[in-house]
């Protein structure tokens, strides 16, 4: 599993990238535990892959 900047580099510019690290990896201990259902896991790294993406989003947007 990759967190972090290796999953998403986002620009210095944003000023998001070590936010949605640690967003990255809260989330990631909240739900990995043997007892998580599958699908809960999944619905959390969703939610995180939505999460940056729309920040890289907006940050591609802002600071052209
Ligand atoms: C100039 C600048 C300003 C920034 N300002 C902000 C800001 O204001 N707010 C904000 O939220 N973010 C900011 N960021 C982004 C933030 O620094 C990164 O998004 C954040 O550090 C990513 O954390 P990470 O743990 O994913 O990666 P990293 O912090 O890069 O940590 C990865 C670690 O893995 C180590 N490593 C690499 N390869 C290996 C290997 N093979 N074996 C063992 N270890 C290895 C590296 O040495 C490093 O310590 C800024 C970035 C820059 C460059």
């Amino acid at each position: 599993m990759i967190l972090g900047d290796a999953a998403h580099g986002m620009s210095p510019a944003a000023g998001q990238g070590a936010s949605l690290a640690i967003a990255d990896a809260l989330t990631t201990a909240a739900v990995l535990h043997p007892h998580t259902p599958e699908s809960a896991f999944t619905t959390a790294i969703g939610r995180r892959r939505t999460a940056t993406d729309q920040a890289r989003t907006t940050t591609r947007r802002t600071t052209r």
